[in-house]
């Protein structure tokens, strides 16, 4: 059997998007490490595939978070020289809303708080430079040339990639059952045998049942769902030709992604279809009801904003998102078990800072100053 009742410095439960950085950086450190999962490395079932995920240095919602994306930026960059394949799609972002919303608002205080350059075009002037684009007369946007989107199946394969490369070891449908400190460590049980190591680290996304109490308790799973339609005019949404965008009208949060892989032109609502009770029990296939929004709220939203964008549809898809009660993530060491180290809660933003998540966590594991901010991520704040 792989590895048996082998010991090691780390283990890793969960090799997802956040936890195959984690097995990355750590054996970047010469640690040993174990990285186990309970599907294929990468799997399509937890929170980490497809063709895209936004990466966006305007973070209207936070500026706090604009070092963190930088960073990400960096590492992102020298993975991909390491690994030899585009992992991060330059295309800028766009946000956008009515006049005076906290959208463009948020996105013009972050660019002139980090001094990142940046447009403030009208809905006209968008749509003269982004010819895919036809919002309503009365929004406005920030255009940021520095963002786009990375491919995220493709950065798991990466970071597992270069971690092998490490001697790092990871195990596929291999599931954690059970985990305790012990006096010296952790000790781990699988379906298939027991591993001890030094220090833990916990990455099981939507899996809260892994975490300790207080950290799960903290965790709610949604479903969501995307859509991909087939443009009319192609080349208006090529990488080329359309940034990524998000788009805020009221309460309600649209975001996408030009035409990429298989998935077509990307347009989403942000939006909890429901929460999900199990993930384990997660169906992906679409419902009536799913299929039913595709077609209606989806496709006439993408049609009405982006009228040569969706002539018809070609995807949905359905997907976990974990989300905390404060949308920030928890990243730390557990205050009364240190040898045990949680990245979880990553509100449907994480991906983009998946290279920098799996970095922090290698910093708490060798004790390593952190190049930003971990205070945010602390779970003493709830
Ligand atoms: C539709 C959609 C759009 C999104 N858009 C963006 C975006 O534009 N930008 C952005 O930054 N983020 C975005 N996100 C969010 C981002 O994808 C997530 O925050 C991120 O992927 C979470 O990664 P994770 O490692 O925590 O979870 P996962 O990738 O789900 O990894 C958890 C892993 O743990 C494993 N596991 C669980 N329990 C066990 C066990 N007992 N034993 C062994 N293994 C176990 C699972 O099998 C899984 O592989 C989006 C998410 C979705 C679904």
């Amino acid at each position: 059997m792989e590895g048996s009742d082998k010991a090691y410095d780390v283990i890793v439960v969960g090799v997802g998007g956040i936890g195959s950085a984690a097995v990355y950086h750590l054996s970047q450190r010469g640690l040993d490490v174990l990285g186990l999962d309970q599907y294929s490395i990468p799997n399509s079932v937890g929170s980490s595939h497809g063709d895209s995920r936004l990466i966006r240095l305007t973070n209207y919602e936070d500026p706090e978070y604009v070092p963190h994306v930088r960073r990400s930026i960096d590492l992102w960059e020298s993975l991909e020289e390491e690994y030899g394949e585009q992992l991060l799609f330059r295309t800028g972002t766009v946000d956008a809303g009515p006049e005076g919303s906290e959208t463009v608002e948020g996105a013009i205080t972050a660019c002139e708080e980090y001094d990142l350059p940046y447009e403030h075009l009208s809905a006209a002037e968008l749509s003269e430079q982004f010819p895919g684009f036809r919002l309503p007369s009365d929004f406005e946007a920030v255009h940021q040339p520095d963002g786009g989107f990375i491919h995220p199946t493709r950065c798991v394969q990466a970071h597992v990639a270069g971690a092998h490369d490490n001697g790092a070891e990871t195990h596929a449908h291999e599931t954690v059952v059970e985990w305790d400190t012990t006096d010296d460590g952790v000790r781990v049980q699988t379906d298939l045998t027991t591993y001890e190591a030094d220090q833990l680290v916990l990455t099981a996304g939507a899996w809260k049942d892994v975490f300790p109490e207080r950290v799960a308790e903290k965790l709610t799973p949604w479903r969501v769902i995307v859509g991909g339609f087939q443009p009319e005019s192609p080349e208006k949404f090529t990488p080329d030709a359309l940034p990524v965008f998000s788009i805020n009208e009221g309460d309600q949060g649209y975001y996408g992604a030009p035409a990429a892989g298989t998935s077509g032109f990307k347009f989403g609502l942000v939006d909890n279809l429901e929460d999900v009770a199990d993930p384990s029990d997660f169906d992906p296939r679409p419902t009536e009801k799913e299929k039913e929004r595709l077609r209606t709220v989806l496709y006439d939203k993408a049609r009405e904003y982006f009228p040569e964008g969706a002539r018809s549809t070609k995807r949905l898809k359905t997907c976990m998102v974990t989300h905390t009660p404060d949308q920030d993530f928890i990243v730390d060491s557990l205050p009364d078990r240190p040898q045990v180290k949680v990245g979880a809660g990553f509100s449907g933003k994480g991906f983009k800072f998946s290279g920098l998540m799996g970095e922090l966590l290698a910093d708490l594991v060798t004790e390593e100053a952190s190049k930003v901010d971990l205070e945010i991520f602390e779970m003493d704040r709830f």
